[in-house]
Parts: structure tokens; C-alpha cells; sequence
């Protein structure tokens, strides 16, 4: 109140003249005054703005990083589904291919089934015929040093050929001493053998010659051997150190004793081998068997391997 006082009496003592002057002041001092006031007001304004933006500014950015986030998560399951296609995709594929490589190596064995004659190893002795039309497919020469004769060719199964030379070379190899005595045999020259037999040996014959029809010879697979100190005869092969090297080796080479000591369908041959394939012939050596013991449905099981 006393400063009131003060400043109304300063303004009276204020010459009228002055008054101008002093309005002008006072008239500055109050827009200065609400400059400032403006101008805080504004501050205040543009705070708070500035704290709005900052506010949206960061809901936005995790708003973002949140979308970011799941973006990442939904591609990466994507990807992982993605993945385990092409996986069994591959999986099934290779199933495929598996199958595939069956179904082509059944259709081989069908084949080679097919190709093979079945009648090498049916089994030939009393019973079984062999029509007089059959001849083997293919015949090849048995090479002169392997014969017992050389000036009378004889000829086996051509497919047979390669396993009875590399029997005739690893014998020769241990030293034992091996030839080829008779091979294929016609139909026609197995009825000419046993006339010749009957005229020479009469109803002796039966016990070592067969009949036309059922001599294994005829089928091209069938050797009779012949070995040196028996004169050029086939009787006493079992004596000699050729028949043992045959009895050990002979089954590695896929030929067999058709004929053995003791057999209930055929007078004991030890010349006369017979080529079945080395897996058969195996399995007749080890389980101590002959070929005519065996069932025809277990044998058929063997053409397939027997080239
Ligand atoms: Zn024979």
C-alpha cells in the first residue's frame, strides 16, 4: 500500500509534459510483460508437444519391433516348414529310386530266368527223358591240349566252356593231370554209343551207358574225365589222385559227381561230372548231399546262379 502511495505520488510529481513519456513506458514495460508471458506459454506448449511426440514416438517403435519380431518368428516356421517338405520330398524320392532299383534288378533276374534253359538242371537218369529234339543253345570246342584224344573234337555248353577250362588250368597248376574224354553227346550218337555197347557188352551195358534220352551229355553240361596210368580207360578214375583233387576241388568250378558211390538212381560214375554252378554245387558239398537227392523245386532254385 505504502509502495502504491509512493508511485501514485511519484506519478503526480510527474509534470503533465512528462506524462507522454511515462504512458510510453509504462506501455512498454506491459508488452514486454506479456511477451514473457506469451512466450512461456509457448514453451510450455511446444513441451509438451515435444513429450507427446516422444510418447507416440516410442509406442511406434515397439509397435515395429514387436511386428519386426513376429515377422521373423512367422518366416523362420515358414522356412522350417518349407524345409521339412523338400525333406520328404527328398525322403520320398529316394524311396522311389529304391523301388525303382528293385523293381529293375527283379525284372534282370526275370529275365535272366528267362534266358536260362531250364532243362540244365532237370535231372536225367531212368526216369527223366530229354526229348531227342534238344540241343543246347550254343556249343564251343574243348581245346586241343584238354582233349584225350586230339584227333576227335569234342564240344560242351559254350556258356559251361570258361568254368571247365578254369577247372582243367588249376588242376594242371597243382600238377594233376586232366582230360577231356567225352562232352556233348546228340541224341542220335547216344542211341549209335549204346547200339555199339549192347553189340560189344550186351544187357551189361544197361549198368554204364545210357539210354538215349537220359544221358546228361546230351544236355552239353556233362564231362567224362580221364586221367593218366589208366590205359585210355574211364574205369579206375577212382583211384587215381585226379578223382581226390576232383572230389576236394571240384564244387569251387560248379561241377558235381553226378553219379557218386552208393547213389540209389545210377551206377557209380567216377568220370562223369556234371557242371550245376557254383552255388549249388557248393551246397551239395557241404551239406553232403547228391544232385538226384534233392527235390526239382529246390534245384530250379539254382538256375538263375548257375552261369
Ligand atoms: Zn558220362
Amino acid at each position: 500500500m505504502i509502495q502504491r502511495d509512493h508511485i501514485l505520488r511519484a506519478i503526480k510529481e510527474v509534470p503533465r509534459d512528462h506524462w507522454g513519456v511515462v504512458f510510453l513506458f509504462v506501455l512498454v514495460f506491459s508488452s514486454l510483460g506479456y511477451g514473457l508471458i506469451r512466450s512461456e506459454q509457448k514453451n510450455e506448449l511446444l513441451s509438451a508437444n515435444i513429450m507427446q511426440l516422444e510418447k507416440q514416438l516410442s509406442i511406434t517403435t515397439s509397435v515395429l519391433e514387436r511386428s519386426i519380431s513376429e515377422t521373423h518368428s512367422t518366416l523362420a516356421e515358414e522356412l522350417n516348414r518349407e524345409r521339412q517338405t523338400v525333406s520328404v520330398i527328398k525322403s520320398d524320392l529316394g524311396n522311389f529310386q529304391q523301388e525303382v532299383g528293385t523293381i529293375s534288378s527283379s525284372v534282370d533276374t526275370l529275365e535272366k530266368l528267362n534266358e536260362t534253359d531250364p532243362e540244365l538242371l532237370q535231372k536225367y537218369s531212368k526216369v527223366y527223358f530229354l526229348s531227342e529234339h534238344y540241343t543246347p543253345e550254343r556249343l564251343a570246342a574243348v581245346d586241343k591240349p584238354n582233349l584225350y584224344y586230339e584227333d576227335q573234337p569234342e564240344s560242351v555248353h559254350a556258356k559251361m566252356w570258361p568254368h571247365l577250362k578254369e577247372l582243367l588250368q588249376s588242376a594242371q597248376t597243382a600238377g594233376v593231370t586232366l582230360w577231356v574224354r567225352s562232352g556233348y553227346r546228340s541224341f542220335d550218337e547216344q542211341t549209335s554209343l549204346k547200339s555199339a555197347y549192347r553189340v560189344q557188352y550186351g544187357s551189361g551195358a544197361n549198368t554204364f551207358s545210357a539210354d538215349q534220352g537220359y544221358s546228361e551229355h546230351q544236355l552239353g553240361t556233362a564231362v567224362d574225365f580221364i586221367t593218366t596210368g589208366l590205359g585210355g580207360n574211364l574205369d579206375g578214375f577212382d583211384t587215381t589222385i585226379a578223382y581226390q583233387w576232383m572230389l576236394t576241388n571240384a564244387h569251387t568250378y560248379g561241377f558235381i559227381l553226378s553219379y557218386p558211390q552208393g547213389n540209389s538212381f545210377y551206377v557209380f560214375e567216377p568220370w562223369h561230372w556234371r557242371y550245376v554252378g557254383k552255388e549249388l554245387a557248393t551246397h551239395l558239398k557241404n551239406t553232403g548231399k547228391s544232385f538226384y537227392d534233392l527235390d526239382q523245386r529246390e534245384l530250379d532254385e539254382y538256375l538263375i546262379t548257375i552261369f
